[in-house]
């Protein structure tokens, strides 16, 4: 990042890659966008970085512009003019929904993520089924309602579990999984004659429940070009053994041991590739990064959802095993060249992130509390602390400011040597009001050794 801009040029032209030196502000105050940060931080091409607003952990690796907000459009858009900021990293999926790219490209400004018509994929459920049965991309039966009335009747005449959607963005909370019909009328009820999704409920999709394990697939796209970015395995259930309430994520482990070659041919063939090209036939190309939450059921993958940007905590597990420059892979993506991008992995390397959350998520819980020994964890080799709700209080001390409050991601040569660097981290740590799962990466482990 100190590089001289003379020696910045020669690297340049030698690698094919980036003409200019980078002022990179990336947008969001997650794990996600520290994990972002953190690598793009390394890359020789970054001049400057900003993270807008990020948060206290960020600070390490970035100037954090604290008094701006991601959803604040024409703030940051400003704020790169005067900044001379000209590439931008969206992370979170509302500001792609509402526009920032489409500010930003209108004002000369290179940024990844795709543009809001393109950010409807992630953006409407109802719009998404529509696509993906025009295109004819697999995914589970479905109608959609905005009369509770009718979609009451039509739940009827279903076998359950049915599965009930809310069409717009809805904080990872908006899908019920219903296993009888009272459930099922309380799901529509509360959507559609409640809004309690607000205008993300006037409508929502009934789905068929899908059998099967289920598997998230990255790939970049530069309009027309899928480039493969890794596979990963989530933990959504806030307690062990997959139970209790949906939250943004409580673990996950990259690649996927599901993820086989052949299984990988098949994504691109059957989902990615038609997706892609009937946007562009749509008149919505596609640029960024596509997140793939498919279930891998009897008769194929099938796309669940998709997602418009890297995920949380997903992206801390892909981020520690890239070998490949990160922000020179994104300002590729960004500005259309992945024709010759080669995606390069450290080899062999896993990756495991534990989350530690505030005792009381996804429901309410205290904030302020004290968070002790994190350096200590953090020297740990093969270990990465990336923060999503932290601050540092005047005397010094990390306190917890979030309901996801850290990510503990361990590298190792096997999913158990990463998990068990994820938790040695982890028993450094001392915060009592706090939580985490201690199964992290169970299934993956039961797959390793074949006793499920
Ligand atoms: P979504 O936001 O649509 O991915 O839904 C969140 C979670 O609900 C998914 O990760 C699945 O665990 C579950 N889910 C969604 N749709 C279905 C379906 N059709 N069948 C089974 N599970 C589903």
């Amino acid at each position: 990042r100190n590089l001289s801009p003379c020696f910045i040029r020669i690297y340049c032209v030698a690698s094919d890659a980036v003409e200019t030196a980078l002022h990179v502000a990336v947008i969001g105050s997650g794990g996600r966008e520290h994990a972002l940060c953190d690598s793009i931080a390394q890359s020789p091409l970054c001049n400057k970085l900003f993270a807008i607003p990020g948060n206290a952990g960020i600070r390490a690796c970035a100037r954090v512009v604290e008094n701006i907000q991601s959803h604040e459009t024409e703030k940051i858009v400003e704020f790169c003019k005067q900044n001379k900021v000209n590439f931008v990293v969206v992370g979170p999926e509302t500001p792609l929904v509402e526009g920032l790219v489409d500010k930003l490209t209108e004002a000369g400004i290179a940024a990844f993520g795709p543009h809001s018509r393109a950010a409807l994929l992630e953006g409407s459920k109802v719009w998404m089924k529509q696509f993906l049965k025009k295109w004819k991309i697999p995914t589970a039966r479905y109608e959609c309602f905005r009369s509770s009335q009718l979609a009451k009747s039509y739940v009827e005449k279903q076998q359950f579990p049915l599965v009930i959607k809310a069409n717009g963005l809805a904080a990872g909370k908006g899908v019920i999984i219903a296993e009888d019909k009272t459930t099922a009328d309380q799901a529509i009820v509360s959507m559609l004659d409640e809004t309690v999704f607000g205008s993300a409920s006037t409508e929502i999709v009934i789905e068929e429940y899908l059998k099967g394990e289920e598997l998230s697939f990255f790939a970049l796209v530069d309009g027309l070009t899928v480039v493969p970015f890794g596979s990963a395995q989530d933990h959504k259930r806030a307690f062990e053994q997959d139970l209790g309430p949906n939250t943004g994520g409580m673990g996950a482990y990259s690649p996927s041991p599901l993820c086989t070659e052949a299984l990988e041919n098949e994504i691109i063939q059957t989902i990615l590739n038609p997706t892609v090209q009937g946007m562009m036939k749509e008149g919505r190309p596609y640029r960024g990064i596509l997140y793939c939450g498919l279930m891998l059921t009897k008769d194929g993958p099938k796309v669940l959802e998709y997602n418009v940007r890297f995920g949380d905590p997903e992206c801390q597990v892909i981020c520690p095993r890239l070998k490949s420059d990160l922000l020179q892979v994104l300002y590729k993506v960004a500005t259309g060249r992945t024709k010759d991008l080669k995606i390069e992995w450290n080899d062999n390397l896993w990756s495991l992130v534990v989350i530690m959350a505030s005792q009381g998520y996804p429901g309410a819980y205290k904030k302020g509390t004290v968070i002790q020994h994190l350096e200590e964890a953090s020297k740990i080799k093969g270990v990465k602390i990336y923060h999503s709700g932290t601050d540092l209080s005047p005397t010094g001390e990390w306190i917890a400011t979030g309901g996801r409050v850290l990510g503990i991601t361990g590298i190792g040569h096997s999913i158990q040597q990463a998990r068990d660097k994820a938790y040695a981290a982890i028993e450094q740590i001392q915060w009592p009001q706090g939580f985490y799962r201690k199964d992290i990466g169970w299934k993956c482990l039961n797959l390793e050794t074949g006793s499920r």
